[in-house]
């Protein structure tokens, strides 16, 4: 537990969120400001700042995310018409919160993956 990381405080409950799944490594909650119809972030009770750090310190934790989204897609209606998982990793990828987390977002068509770009790709 980071005392100065949001989602560290969200895991411990001392910041209010709308938990939609709690296991005993991951928990699960509504984002604060949806990017898709159902938009859910799901994080680590542990602690690392981003998903490469925690496949190199907890690789089980990492699948775990991975078979809660699957849960989490059923529960929300989204797994029969698709969703989009995603970790945003570091600054240009427009990290926010430096403690892993996987987005789940789906309810309706998503747009292109990287949206615009600066420069043509080479
Ligand atoms: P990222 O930009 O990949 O670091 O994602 C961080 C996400 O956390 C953003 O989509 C935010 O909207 C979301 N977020 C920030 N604060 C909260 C909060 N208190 N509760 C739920 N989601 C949050
Ligand atoms: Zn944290």
């Amino acid at each position: 537990m980071s005392a100065d990381c949001l989602f560290c405080r969200i895991v411990a409950g001392e910041i209010p969120a709308t938990v939609v799944l709690s296991t005993d490594t991951v928990v699960a909650f509504y984002d604060i400001a949806p990017q898709a119809p159902t938009h859910v972030v799901l994080v680590p009770r542990e602690h690392e700042p981003h998903a490469v750090a925690l496949a190199a310190a907890a690789p089980d934790v990492l699948a775990d995310l991975f078979t809660a989204a699957g849960d989490v897609a059923k529960a929300e209606g989204v797994a029969d018409s698709g969703y989009r998982l995603l970790f945003n990793t570091g600054e240009n990828a427009g990290q926010t919160v430096f403690h892993a987390h996987l987005h789940l977002l789906g309810g309706g068509p998503l747009g292109a993956l990287a949206g615009a770009r600066p420069e043509p790709l080479r």
